[in-house]
């Protein structure tokens, strides 16, 4: 569904991205995991077309993104930080997305806004929002428009745990639908039941992408912190 063939990206002389190739399908609920400044948001921002890369390229259903910009329509998106204007209301938010996106070619899905009780804080300003209802409207409307694709970017941070619970359902939903959903976090215990593939990212560079099963086995380990430790000890 997604492809990323020798895909590079610098900044500066920092290499962000060097020489990643992988696959991501649908149907499976793909974890990005390495440390801070190992390139997963970059990653990510390559696949939405936020960045653009040096070299190698990247296709979406078999077409490459750089000539066909329409396939955004079938992601959702949920950024690490969710910038908004600050005046408007989550009101008037939702509905100016709706506007843009154009939903009348998709059913909507407002089982989060619902779930999060955000109908209640419509007149809200994004302004006054704490961090956490910020990410509630961010994950809402990632869900809204009930795309194909989800890419999730650190989607619990700041989520209180009945939010974070609530986020982490709907995405076991979604994926149980064929969806693929793409998701960073760095709380690894948080995505022990939700991957069913792990991506390891480190200085840019692809370092391993396993599924979930294959990485247990190798390393003996249940929980996905232990294994990722058990497979970065074992490459020193
Ligand atoms: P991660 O999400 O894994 O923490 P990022 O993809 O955000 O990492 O960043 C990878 C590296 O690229 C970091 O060293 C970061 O500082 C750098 N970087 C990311 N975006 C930019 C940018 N727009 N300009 C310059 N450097 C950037
Ligand atoms: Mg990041």
């Amino acid at each position: 569904m997604i492809i990323a063939n020798n895909i590079n990206k610098k900044f500066g002389r920092l290499k962000a991205l060097d020489n990643v190739s992988v696959s991501c399908n649908k149907g499976e609920c793909i974890a990005l995991i390495g440390p801070n400044g190992s390139g997963k948001t970059t990653f990510i921002k390559a696949i939405l077309g936020m960045v653009l890369c040096d070299s190698g390229f990247i296709t979406f259903n078999d077409k490459n993104i750089l000539h066909d910009w329409a396939y955004r329509s079938k992601i959702g998106y949920m950024p690490q930080i969710g910038r908004y204007p600050d005046n408007m209301s989550i009101g008037q938010l939702i509905a100016m997305m709706k506007d843009i996106r154009n939903p009348a070619t998709v059913k909507l899905d407002d089982e989060l806004i619902n779930k999060f009780e955000l109908d209640k804080l419509y007149d809200k300003r994004m302004r006054t929002l704490s961090g956490g209802t910020r990410q509630k409207v961010s994950a809402s409307l990632a869900f809204l428009f009930n795309p194909e694709v989800l890419i999730l970017d650190e989607p619990t941070a700041g989520l209180d745990p009945v939010a974070a619970e609530i986020l982490k359902e709907k995405i076991v939903a979604e994926k149980a639908k064929g969806k693929l959903v793409l998701i960073t976090s760095h709380i690894l215990s948080e995505l022990d039941d939700l991957v069913s593939q792990v991506i390891y990212l480190q200085d840019g560079k692809l370092i391993f992408h396993k599924k979930i099963e294959e990485l247990r086995a190798d390393t003996g380990q249940e929980k996905l912190s232990k294994a990722i430790a058990t497979v970065m000890l074992k490459g020193r």
